[in-house]
């Protein structure tokens, strides 16, 4: 047998196979080990969302007893769903409930995640909100739009517009932290600067999308339930970059999007296109990738007539990276048995990534349009950044959990200096 299958990683399994396949003794064993695994999960686990990932499945994959599990090993196989590496397998970081959390409710995997959740399992910074409103030392005033920023004797002086009214309201108090998101902020600091007809850098992650099938999930069912947030993610190195990540994804089930969003992508008649993804489906997979905003080429001016103007282009040398990177993962999906589908990858215009920050960067020494690392602007006494435009830079990345650490790292850090104070 050895004679016919030369020993190599990528043979073992079809040489275990045919043993296996002699003993049925041992697949017995197999199928109760199995069914122990079964018990346990359903004792353990019950109901918990979230897909079930056999690692190191050899020729018994668990299947043939646990029908909904994704088998995997460290080599490809044909009756494998993935090869996946315990050691480099890539979690998604996902902020969502498994159990019920005060008003919130447990996942149900309804798979509408794409479109807002339903039962609040996915994390929300609005949903705060109520307990905030509790503390004594709020005052919350909804409907105020910031529409200009000032610093005078008495401190710095926000005026904002009442939109049910209209009516408008001068806000002046020592500190005043602004996060409106990195065009609203800027706008309001670059105008209090004085900082006009001139541009400043922005920054924003090129990102593309992408189709992957993995022919061995051809068969498969639509699933019932289902979670529709990524829950793989991988990065791409690159040597010349010393192997940090040139690029980072995730991996989406292509069923938590409504198959005529898909069909509208496709280069075929609606009709045709739903008759092509329909059966399809279950066995695609979608991909985005993010890469790094140094790719990116962007400004924003503040005019004189109070407008800002965005003028963005991507970088030439992002194309030469982009196919690269098409390069890495379609051998690298292809060795997990998926294949990158031809013409599915798609770079999006700039800017749609709708990851914007470093208009108003940390610096040791700031500089004018520049913020300290407490996100102090120079030259704005009393005026904090906290939002995503205070970022030095975008590596390839998904960076709003950085942004949410960051805003409470100053918030933390103002409230001691000023307490004390
Ligand atoms: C569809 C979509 C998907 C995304 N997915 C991801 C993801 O998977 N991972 C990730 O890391 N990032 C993601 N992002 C990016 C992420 O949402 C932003 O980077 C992040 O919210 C930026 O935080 P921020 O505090 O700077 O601004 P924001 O979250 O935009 O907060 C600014 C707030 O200020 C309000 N505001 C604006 N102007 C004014 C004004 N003049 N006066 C008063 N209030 C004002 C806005 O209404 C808003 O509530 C996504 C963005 C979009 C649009
Ligand atoms: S699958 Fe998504 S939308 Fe549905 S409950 Fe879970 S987190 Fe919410």
């Amino acid at each position: 047998m050895l004679k016919r299958y030369p020993w190599t990683e990528a043979t073992r399994l079809a040489c275990h196979m045919e043993v296996l396949r002699r003993k049925p003794m041992l697949q017995r064993v197999f199928r109760e080990f199995h069914e122990v695994l079964l018990h346990l999960d359903r004792r353990y686990f019950g109901d918990t969302p979230g897909a079930r990932v056999e690692l190191g499945s050899g020729v018994a994959p668990a299947r043939d007893v646990i029908p909904d599990v994704w088998v995997s090993d460290v080599v490809w196989a044909p009756h494998l769903d993935l090869v996946a590496d315990a050691h480099t397998l890539g979690r998604s970081r996902n902020a969502v409930l498994t159990e019920s959390l005060a008003r919130r409710e447990a996942c149900t995997r309804c798979g509408f995640c794409l479109y807002g959740c339903g039962y609040q399992a996915i994390y929300n910074a609005a949903l705060e909100l109520e307990d905030l409103r509790r503390h004594p030392a709020l005052t919350y005033v909804p409907g105020q739009w910031a529409e200009h920023l000032d610093v005078g004797p008495k401190g710095p002086q926000l005026t904002t517009l009442d939109r049910r009214t209209g009516e408008r309201h001068a806000w002046t108090a020592p500190v005043i932290l602004l996060a409106c998101g990195t065009l609203a902020t800027t706008r309001l600091v670059l105008g209090a600067l004085g900082w006009l007809d001139r541009p400043v850098r922005l920054l924003s992650q090129p990102s593309m999308g992408f189709a992957l099938w993995l022919p061995g999930c051809l068969a498969r069912p639509y699933p019932n339930r289902f979670f529709g947030l990524a829950q793989l993610s991988f990065v791409a190195t690159s040597r010349a970059e010393k192997e940090r990540p040139i690029m980072a994804g995730n991996l989406f089930l292509a069923c938590a999007v409504p198959l005529w969003e898909l069909t509208s992508r496709l280069p075929v008649p609606p009709v045709w296109g739903y008759r092509l993804l329909r059966d399809l489906v279950p066995s695609l997979l979608l991909g985005n990738a993010l890469f790094s905003a140094a790719f990116s080429d962007h400004t924003v001016t503040l005019g004189q007539d109070g407008k800002l103007r965005v003028r963005g282009r991507y970088r030439p040398e992002l194309f030469r990276c982009l196919r690269q990177v098409v390069r890495v993962l379609r051998r690298g999906f292809r060795r997990c048995g998926a294949w990158l589908l031809p013409g599915s990858v798609r770079l999006v215009t700039p800017g749609a990534d709708v990851h914007y920050a470093g208009t108003l960067p940390h610096r040791r020494f700031p500089g004018p349009a520049e913020t300290d690392v407490m996100g102090a602007v120079a030259g704005l006494e009393g005026v904090y950044v906290v939002d995503a435009s205070v970022l030095p830079s975008l590596p390839a990345k998904a960076h709003t959990f950085t942004v949410m650490a960051n805003a409470h790292r100053i918030a933390m850090a103002v409230y001691q200096r000023y307490h004390r104070a």
